[in-house]
């Protein structure tokens, strides 16, 4: 499991270190040692993750494998979109290219929280970049872009051990405050 990007408190208040706790501590944790176990012995015991899931996606029989290294690759994804101090309208090319394609952020932002919002059950809300083209996208449970071929630039978890302890049901207030506040411009433009 990777280390976190920054320290367990920075998020504070957005996203406290209670929430970090339990969601980097315990769920993200269990993918990784889930997915080892998992693979252990198998054809896929010395693959990279990123070959585990494209070559476990859409396999039934395999189910199990794709969902834990998914969440372990997406849970390491959704720590590096985020950032203390982060959030709000960005800087760099992807200034220009949301611009061209939303003409202006409150428009953007307002699509990026839908996206959240109406992802029913968990899942996550993406920035994804297809054939040179910023695009707001939703995935369910484990589902990620990784396993379609398109490439993430953000997420954001909206399972609810994401926000329950610091929102309980106000998933529309977590997503505005990410956002607003913790969205990894820098992490994007790279
Ligand atoms: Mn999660």
């Amino acid at each position: 499991q990777p280390d976190l990007p920054f320290a367990k408190d920075a998020l504070a208040p957005v996203i406290s270190a209670d929430t970090l706790d339990f969601h980097y501590g315990k769920h993200h944790k269990t993918y990784v040692e889930t997915a080892n176990k998992l693979v252990a012995g198998t054809d896929l015991a010395e693959a990279s993750l990123e070959d585990i899931i494209t070559k476990t996606a859409g396999d039934a029989s395999r189910a199990g494998i794709f969902n834990n290294a998914a969440q372990v690759w997406n849970h390491s994804f959704y720590w590096q979109s985020l950032k203390p101090n982060g959030g709000g309208p960005p800087s760099g090319d992807i200034a220009a290219r949301i611009t061209a394609v939303w003409g202006d952020y409150g428009k953007f932002a307002e699509d990026l929280k839908n996206a959240g919002l109406t992802q029913f059950g968990s899942g996550w809300a993406w920035l994804v970049i297809e054939a040179g083209r910023l695009k707001i996208t939703k995935t369910s449970n484990a589902d990620t872009p990784l396993a379609h071929g398109v490439k993430p630039l953000l997420t954001i978890d909206v399972r609810e051990h994401a926000y329950y302890l610091d929102y309980q049901n106000r998933r529309a207030d977590y997503l505005s405050a990410v956002i607003g506040k913790l969205l990894n411009w820098d992490f994007a433009n790279a």
